[in-house]
């Protein structure tokens, strides 16, 4: 009697299991995106917690309209919101700096874990977490990477804490949202540069270089060959049809 229960009760477990990571890989574009987004004082400084505490709804209402209005590109009518919760104090575990598997999927434990253990039920529904690590901009010239996991719908942004960034920043906020709907980087991972076709928005323009805007999941606008320049804000960058294919907006 004793063990069918304990069975039932694993294969319960099992199946809610099995179900989330399928609804994870899985999103209905039909329902409101609601992206949370948690701050983080990452450098503990007084210019990054006055840049927090200036943050507000506007913040990010330009990644709202833009995705809204790429989705509408591919036919979704999807609208995303953008909600600025708690800050959190505690930092996210630190990205393995180079990557075995091993320590990569390690982290990718200890990041769910953490986010497990930062969720209060006052937090509210959220599609996907975003823990967004700020550093001084006076202090902090190049910042490490980001990151976004699909199972499990968590990311972990390093960003300026400057109003001068806001527009870049929503930049690399939108890439690693999408990162946690499964679309996959479109740049080379040795030279950083925009990998041809997939990672051009007009890959059958004559010249082909320079190009005029950025795919967000190549990050960069290809220039030559061999150099490519940051966008600046995000009217800058499109989402292209892999990235859509990928995240599921197109067949
Ligand atoms: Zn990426």
């Amino acid at each position: 009697m004793w063990k069918k229960v304990r069975v039932f009760i694993l294969l319960l477990v099992l199946g809610y299991v099995a179900i989330k990571a399928w609804k994870d890989l899985n999103q209905n574009w039909d329902q409101t995106i609601v992206v949370l987004l948690h701050p983080i004082n990452a450098d503990g400084s007084h210019n990054t917690e006055n840049y927090i505490q200036q943050l507000n709804a506007q913040s990010f209402a330009e990644a709202s309209e833009y995705l809204t209005a790429s989705a509408k590109n591919y036919h979704k009518n999807t609208s995303f919101i953008f909600k600025i919760g708690r800050e959190i104090k505690t930092l996210p575990p630190e990205l393995p700096e180079h990557g075995s598997i091993l320590s990569a999927i390690l982290w990718s434990l200890k990041f769910r874990y953490y986010a497990w253990k930062e969720t209060q039920s006052t937090d509210g529904y959220a599609t996907v977490t975003l823990y967004l690590n700020y550093y001084d901009s006076n202090k902090y010239k190049v910042l490490k990477h980001s990151t976004a996991l699909e199972r499990g719908r968590i990311g972990v942004v390093n960003l300026f804490a400057d109003i001068r960034q806001d527009q870049q920043n929503q930049v690399v906020m939108a890439h690693e949202l999408l990162h946690a709907f499964g679309a996959t980087d479109k740049y080379d991972l040795s030279t950083g540069q925009p990998i041809y076709p997939q990672g051009y928005v007009n890959p059958n323009q004559q010249p082909r270089l320079p190009q005029h805007q950025a795919e967000l999941m190549a990050g960069y606008i290809p220039i030559t060959e061999t150099k490519s320049k940051i966008p600046l804000n995000l009217q800058q960058t499109v989402i292209g049809n892999l990235t859509a294919h990928e995240i599921g907006w197109s067949q």
